[in-house]
């Protein structure tokens, strides 16, 4: 975009510029990388705090860029969102995610634990969309899941000042089983009582909460936070997952606060589906 300056004030930051240009070429490069078959999809494990074990993965979507390599979703997601191809590639992540929750079923079915489950993120561009219901249920069916197996992922802060009809569809899909849970919560600024008017069952704690916790003993105010929160939310029935668990000292201390599942690096980074089949096989031996 030009400035008032012109040309000289573009050159006057050429780092500006790159990213400018970066940002062009990606945006326009996103809808043929759909159809190239581009993107990948890595699996981080999610496991129960009370006896270890890995009851399900979240689905992170990555970007093989034929120049630039791997790029995190942080670099496309946020364009995929201003050019509305989210749509179009929340669909294949859903899609790709479920078909693989369906292939961990088939070879690691019978556990006592039930089936993994299957956690995939909701930009508010697809609650929006007309379609995501139908969708998702045609997903599950072509896939012979069931929608218990599936946890949509939806931030607080799409949800903040929602209205009926953006609601709507999140409840049809909660009726019908599927779990909905509040990502990042923390981060905004949502009322707590607003909590009971959202078809949630589970709170997924941000990062920022338990990075206060990396060390033993934690700050006494940070547990204080997280262990009312903890109980509030399992006062409204909802289950409490933890993100960002890089120590044991954190899990252990997560664990005795009463939170019920985490995720994070202490277990394992996100990575292929094979993985996590290795982590829920291994797990389910030990
Ligand atoms: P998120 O949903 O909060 O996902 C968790 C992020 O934390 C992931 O980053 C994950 O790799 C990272 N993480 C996991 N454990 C740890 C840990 O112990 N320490 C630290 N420091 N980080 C950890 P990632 O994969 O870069 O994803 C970033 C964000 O991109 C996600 O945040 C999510 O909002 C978005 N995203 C990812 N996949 C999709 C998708 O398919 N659709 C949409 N709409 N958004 C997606
Ligand atoms: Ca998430
Ligand atoms: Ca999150
Ligand atoms: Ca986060």
């Amino acid at each position: 975009a030009k400035s008032a300056g012109g040309n000289r004030s573009e050159l006057a930051d050429p780092e500006a510029d790159a990213r400018a240009i970066t940002r062009h070429g990606l945006t326009t490069a996103l809808p043929t990388a759909l159809e190239r078959g581009e993107f990948f999809i890595e699996y981080q494990p999610l496991v129960h705090l009370g006896d270890g074990s890995v009851r399900g993965a979240e689905a992170l979507v990555r970007w093989l860029h034929p120049q630039h390599g791997v790029l995190g979703p942080d670099r496309f997601i946020p364009l995929a969102e201003h050019t509305g191809l989210i749509v179009p590639l929340g669909r294949w992540v859903l899609e790709e995610s479920i078909r693989q929750a369906r292939a961990w079923r088939e070879r690691h079915g019978g556990r006592d634990a039930g089936p993994l489950r299957i956690n995939v993120n909701l930009s508010p561009c697809q609650l929006s969309h007309p379609g995501l219901v139908q969708d998702t249920v045609d997903i599950l069916e072509r896939a012979g899941v069931t929608p218990d197996a599936l946890c949509l992922e939806v931030t607080e802060s799409a949800l903040i000042g929602a209205d009926d009809d953006l609601l709507k569809p999140l409840r049809r899909l909660a009726e019908m089983g599927v779990d909905i849970a509040l990502d990042d919560f923390g981060t905004g600024y949502s009322n707590l009582a607003n909590l009971r008017r959202l078809p949630v069952s589970v709170l997924k704690l941000d990062r920022s909460f338990t990075q206060g916790m990396q060390q033993f003993p934690a700050d006494p105010v940070d547990l204080k936070i997280v262990e009312g929160i903890v109980t509030l939310a399992h006062s409204l029935d909802l289950a409490v997952t933890v993100e960002g668990v890089e120590t044991g000292a954190q899990a252990e201390q997560l664990r005795v606060l009463g939170c019920d599942t985490a995720q994070g690096w202490y277990y394992a980074r996100p990575g292929p589906p094979e993985r996590l089949h290795d982590l829920a096989l291994a797990d389910a031996k030990g």
